[in-house]
């Protein structure tokens, strides 16, 4: 029967507290809610209660097959699936499904990168079991979310390491809660609600486009007459078609208990937002991987595309995930949101000074982390924040801290200067409206939102640097107020330390001004590494390891087979990119310059014919033109060529990449230029490639 009212089906697929606590007993259940909430290991003999549980459910729900559902380092998630049946004496079958078939798994997985990690060990890695992320149903399966491991312990996912990060900050953060009398928290979290932005084509004109279908992106097309210029779209009225699609993909949503909350149009024209309720960082990058390809499938039965990849269309805004970060106790407190007393106060400002120095001595990491070949069109280019990282803390909350750092009264405390621990923070207004969209790293009220991530990045690697560099900031807080004499003179004095130290990191004019670059680069000393081939080699940088490693996030050797895949990922993508160009140019554009430079020149004998003495000044001059465009893109299209085979000279992934973004993406780049305009003067019946106009307005 269908069930109409949202709270009726609201996670109708997920096996979540509601159907543990039904169909567990008291005790079994009382002990995985431990080792959910507090990460105490997991008893067998209550993983086979669970398992039988969730097999009845799943079946009743209709599913015939389970899957051990996980993340391996190519970004999307991955699932093996395998039938419940078994066979029974008597011929027929019974459904079985095993604690241990829950725990753990052993998928046939060996093609996966490792980044050389495996082949020193074992073929294979096994999955295991993650009880804080809830199981759920798709397509008559039930899924079970798990973490990809070597037989070594080596993390081939992104799901372990993400785990350990959030377990890094817990423990730093619950020293400093204690050295504030906080003794009843058990444990913090962090949280993350990530917008999601894509792009919505229609399926008939994607097909229409190899680019699109090998790459994600267009890798040629000239700009349309009218792009995004009137800011027409930007949370403009939705259409028809659209909402029908946002409509059915917020059911399926609900459905798997994902709380999409908000949806809207973007800059761009054909480009929308979705936005679901912060969650457990663990759970909302799960339900991110489950959002992004949920909408592909919705979009599918729509008959339409949706574009995921960061930059689709040249000259038009692309699509980034903005990942709003907090961090806050299980017993409800934001210890990013200023509170009422003294004494929150200074935590608070220890809070927010933490994360300051963190992205301050860790912006490589950060940048790093949200480095992929699709991101590199987006940073730096004047619709995303900069490649460069910076915190936006607004007018209020900076003139505070210059306020602490020069130990001069405050406006808002009339004429007082502030004590730390002891006087009440002035109240600042945590108004959103004036927020700016420039910034990488912004402070929203209670909350940061790092808006560098790509649309189609996993948000599991951005999680993992900001909750380890975090960690980091608060190690050393708390080590040195563990051991203070006089705890509030300490406690004054580093918060001043630290904006002392890292003032440098805080900008909040406009980021996307070229000036913001040479100040950010020659007068602060800020990196800015624009592409993945200048940062992605940085994660080897001594400090780095050290940091990832002496917090557990990463082995060194994970490290290394990590930064190889980022790497070789980035190599694959753009080799792929250059080959579909060559292939579009060889088969698709120049045949179609060829054609109608054909079409004119019969034309021009056809009017000659009828006409002697006839100039045909029109046809001359285009034929003239595609004919000089014609013997460009074919020899660009040689260059590239060559520019590619290059390549299996490199000596390693390090190096190809630097190659890759030296010789192959500019050529790529003068290709396109050549045979972009080559199409505003062949006739659209002579195109054979959808035009931007096409797809950007295509969908009605
Ligand atoms: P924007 O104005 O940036 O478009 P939205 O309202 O679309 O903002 O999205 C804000 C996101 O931030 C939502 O996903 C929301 O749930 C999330 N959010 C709100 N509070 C917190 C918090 N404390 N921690 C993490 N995320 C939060
Ligand atoms: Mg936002």
């Amino acid at each position: 029967m269908e069930t109409h009212s949202v709270p009726d089906y609201f996670g109708e697929l997920v096996f979540d507290d509601r159907q543990m606590r039904a169909r567990l007993s008291s005790k079994i259940y009382a002990s995985l809610r431990k080792t959910i909430d507090e990460g105490k290991k997991l008893d067998p003999k209550v993983a086979e209660y669970v398992a039988e549980a969730m097999k009845e459910w799943a079946l009743e729900k209709g599913a015939t097959h389970y899957t051990h559902w996980f993340q391996p380092l190519t970004g999307v998630t991955a699932e093996k699936h395998d039938s419940f049946i078994s066979p029974s004496p008597d011929g027929s079958v019974i459904m079985e499904f095993s604690g241990k078939e829950l725990i753990q798994g052993e998928p046939d997985a060996s093609s996966f990168p490792t980044g050389g990690i495996r082949a020193t060990f074992e073929a294979r890695g096994y999955t295991a079991w993650d009880p804080t992320s809830y199981a759920f149903i798709k397509d008559k399966t039930l899924c079970i979310p798990t973490a990809f491991c070597s037989y070594s312990g080596e993390a081939l996912d992104k799901k372990t390491p993400l785990l350990r990060s959030m377990e890094a900050l817990n423990k730093q953060a619950l020293r400093i809660l204690a050295l504030f009398g906080n003794i009843t928290a058990k444990y913090v979290r962090t949280s993350v609600g990530p917008e999601q932005e894509y792009f919505l084509i229609t399926k008939e004109m994607y097909e229409k486009r190899p680019d699109l279908k090998f790459t994600g992106r267009t890798l040629f097309g000239a700009k349309s007459p009218k792009g995004q210029e009137m800011d027409d779209h930007y949370f403009g009225v939705i259409k028809p078609r659209v909402q029908a699609f946002m409509n059915d993909l917020n059911k399926e949503l609900w459905k798997l208990g994902i709380l999409a909350k908000t949806e809207h149009n973007e800059v761009a024209p054909a480009q929308h937002e979705l936005a679901p309720i912060y969650s457990t960082t663990n759970i909302a990058t799960d339900q991110n991987q489950l959002t992004m390809e949920i909408m592909q499938k919705v979009a599918s039965k729509h008959g339409l595309v949706c574009l995921l990849h960061e930059k689709p269309f040249a000259g038009v805004n692309g699509s980034g995930k903005h990942n709003n970060w907090s961090m806050a106790t299980d017993t409800g407190i934001n210890l990013l949101s200023p509170g009422d007393t003294p004494y929150e106060n200074a935590q608070f400002l220890l809070f927010l000074c933490a994360v300051i120095k963190a992205v301050d001595d860790y912006q490589d990491l950060l940048r790093l982390s949200v480095a992929t070949a699709g991101n590199d069109h987006r940073l730096g280019a004047n619709e995303a924040p900069p490649a460069i990282i910076s915190v936006f803390l607004g007018d209020e909350l900076s003139a505070i801290l210059d306020a602490i750092e020069e130990d001069k009264p405050y406006k808002g405390t009339e004429q007082k200067i502030m004590k730390l621990g002891v006087d009440v923070l002035p109240a600042f207004p945590r108004d959103n409206t004036d927020r700016n969209r420039t910034s990488p790293f912004a402070f929203t009220g209670n909350k940061f939102e790092f808006r560098s991530l790509g649309s189609s990045n996993s948000i599991a690697c951005a999680n993992i640097m900001l909750n380890t560099v975090v960690a980091e900031s608060l190690k050393i807080y708390a080590d040195r107020l563990e051991g203070a004499e006089d705890f509030e003179k300490t406690l004054h004095e580093m918060i001043q330390g630290t904006i002392k130290d890292h003032k440098r990191i805080l900008f909040n004019g406009n980021g996307y001004d070229d000036a913001w670059v040479k100040e950010a680069t020659e007068v602060r000393g800020l990196c800015n590494y624009r592409t993945t081939p200048d940062c992605m080699p940085h994660i080897l940088d001594e400090k780095n390891v050290k940091l990832l490693t002496s917090h557990g996030v990463f082995t060194e050797k994970e490290i290394e087979s990590r930064c190889d895949i980022m790497l070789d990922n980035y190599c694959k993508q753009v080799h792929i990119e250059a080959n579909t160009m060559i292939d579009m140019a060889l088969k698709q554009i120049l045949p179609a310059i060829t054609c109608y430079a054909d079409k004119l020149s019969s034309g021009v004998i056809a009017k000659k014919s009828a006409c002697e003495g006839i100039a045909c000044e029109y046809e001359k001059s285009v034929i003239s033109r595609l004919s000089v465009l014609a013997d460009q893109i074919y020899a660009r299209t040689g260059e590239l060529e060559s520019a590619v085979l290059k390549l299996a000279d490199a000596k390693d992934v390090i190096e190809e990449s630097a190659q890759i973004r030296d010789t192959v993406l500019p050529k790529m780049g003068e290709l396109r230029a050549r045979a972009d305009e080559a199409e505003t003067l062949v006739s659209k019946e002579c195109w054979p490639l959808p035009s931007y106009g096409d797809l950007l307005f295509g969908v009605r």
